[in-house]
């Protein structure tokens, strides 16, 4: 772990004009920094070099996370001092980073925001002066906030290969990951003033997983009665983004579909180069563009560092430095409206910076601020951050039980190319009396005893099996004894236990069933 307090290599340097901030009492705030692969130096370097021109008052640790570090054996893609740093300072200022590909090594950007429970990531999608979209130049203004849920979902990356043809994903949903989130994205709307917030979701497909997620938002709603809270199924949502964003101001979505439609908002407004984030957790909070490392702009100095620039923002403002991130927010965005613009965007008749001389160009228009869009202006309540005093033990979320669990079968995955008439006749011929096989399907698809001769199978089947009695409970026991008998027949990869808890049935039927 390094520690190098205002030093960014290869920096021109600038006499730089002092900006005086009121009676606001700037205290130091120590936080980690991770520059990470591709073009996370060039454009962290920028950034830092305008946070240094506003003074604002932030202690870095530079800490040694990324690509490299994988390839030096740190097989969670940083080092233990890493881990320290930022467990010890609470809050991550970090580039893109690369995870290598084929090695078999998990993502370090997710695991960074799965170890530390940021369970909330927001991101910032608005129109900006200066960068034409189609949208600016039909006079639509954009101003969407996405609120993804940053933990769950099939992010766990829990995959297993069932069978030498099928590959499955396991996708947790859980009542209190989704309350957290939920939570987060109405108490954000009741302090900065959002009136609506939306529940993107696949509810109507995934009636237990998007469903759990979808009457958790509800739950949670109405303890902010004053907010306009609705849901929208996510691909009613996607085409009305395309065709009417001005509608939208909050929308909080599982952790996948938040991902693929923050990056359909980012090109509304222009691009990745636009869209900031912070990762939200009680403990630790993260913050990074949207992008990722661009390889192949990588190493020109032509990245363009806005959205690092707007996430350090957030960062600002989270940590109550308001008046520096108004005043560097006022510059980019009067630097935006001059016409100053990197590559990727812009006026192509003006020629293009490249990162350095963009940002120095944010650093000269310090103090000044935009015509053609209202001026930020610092919070006026005065905030500050405090460590947040971390647990002793490690927090087990769990909501109280409501109504008698009881299990009443299991689903049996077999691999077997055998048909599933065949499968079913195996079965029916060693489940014990007191069990009955209710049907088999294929991908989620009923193939037994009835079904469609046109449904194509893969050698994977489900065989539900449950107990004759509707009103009896199966053990543990009985279930683990069942199962041997299978596996003496047939290769069983995995199984799911049928429950029910209370009125709540705890498994979705095959379609056709
Ligand atoms: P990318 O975001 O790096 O690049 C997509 C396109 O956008 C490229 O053409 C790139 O040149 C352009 N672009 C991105 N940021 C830009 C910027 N600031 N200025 C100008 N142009 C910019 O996505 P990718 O190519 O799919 O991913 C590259 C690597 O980044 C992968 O290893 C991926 O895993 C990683 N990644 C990391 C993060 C993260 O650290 N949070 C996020 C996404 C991707």
């Amino acid at each position: 772990m390094a520690f190098f307090p205002r030093l960014y290599m290869n920096w021109p340097m600038k006499i730089l004009p002092l900006h005086p901030f009121g009676n606001t009492v700037n205290i130091m705030t120590k936080i980690s920094v991770a520059k990470g692969d591709g073009i996370g130096k060039e454009i962290m370097d920028a950034v830092l070099h305008i946070f240094d021109a506003a003074q604002v008052p932030l202690e870095y640790d530079f800490v040694e996370m990324g690509k490299d570090y994988f390839l030096q054996g740190f097989s969670s893609g940083m080092t233990p001092q890493a881990k320290e740093s930022i467990e010890s300072n609470s809050i991550l200022f970090k580039g893109p980073m690369e995870t290598p590909k084929g090695k078999g090594m998990k993502s370090i950007n997710v695991t960074a925001r799965k170890t530390w429970s940021t369970y909330a990531n927001r991101r910032h999608f608005q129109t900006l002066k200066g960068v034409d979209t189609v949208y600016s130049k039909a006079g639509v203004p954009i101003d969407i906030t996405i609120v993804r849920e940053n933990i769950e979902d099939t992010y766990g990356g829990i995959e297993h290969m069932n069978s030498n043809d099928v590959a499955v994903c396991r996708r947790f949903i859980t009542r209190k990951g989704s309350e957290q989130v939920h939570r987060f994205a109405f108490e954000m709307a009741r302090k900065e003033g959002f009136k609506k917030v939306a529940c993107g979701h696949k509810a109507n497909i995934m009636k237990l997983t998007d469903g759990l997620f979808l009457e958790t938002f509800y739950e949670v709603a109405k303890e902010y009665p004053e907010i306009d809270a609705s849901d929208i199924i996510v691909d009613d949502l996607c085409m009305k983004l395309v065709s009417m964003p001005e509608r939208f101001e909050v929308v909080v979505l599982p952790n996948l579909q938040g991902d693929i439609v923050s990056d359909l908002c980012a090109g509304l407004v222009g691009g990745l180069g636009f869209a900031p984030s912070s990762n939200i957790g009680d403990n630790i909070c993260i913050f990074e563009a949207v992008h990722g490392t661009a390889p192949d702009i990588a190493g020109k100095n032509i990245a363009n560092p806005t959205s690092l620039l707007l996430s350090g923002l957030m960062m600002l403002r989270h940590l109550g430095h308001s008046e520096q991130a108004a005043l560097i927010e006022n510059s980019l965005l009067y630097t935006l409206e001059q016409g100053v613009h990197t590559g990727d965007f812009g006026d192509k008749t003006i020629p293009s910076s490249n990162t350095t001389v963009f940002a120095d160009a944010i650093i000269s228009n310090l103090g000044q601020v935009p015509a053609g869009s209202e001026a930020r202006k610092a919070s006026s309540e005065a905030k500050t951050w405090t460590k947040p005093n971390f647990p002793e033990n490690r927090i087990m979320m769990a909501s109280p039980k409501v109504g008698i669990e009881k299990t009443i079968g299991i689903d049996v995955y077999i691999d077997s190319e055998k048909s599933a008439d065949t499968i079913a006749e195996i079965l029916e011929a060693l489940i014990p009396d007191g069990f009955k096989l209710l049907n088999l399907s294929n991908r989620g698809t009923q193939v037994w005893p009835s079904g469609s001769i046109l449904t194509e199978c893969v050698n994977h089947h489900s065989a539900r099996i449950i107990l004759r009695d509707s009103e009896g409970e199966a053990s543990q026991g009985m279930m683990w004894a069942l199962l041997e008998k299978i596996s003496d027949q047939l290769f069983v990869t995995s199984v799911e236990m049928l429950r029910n808890f209370g009125e709540k049935q705890g498994y979705s039927l095959a379609q056709g069933q």
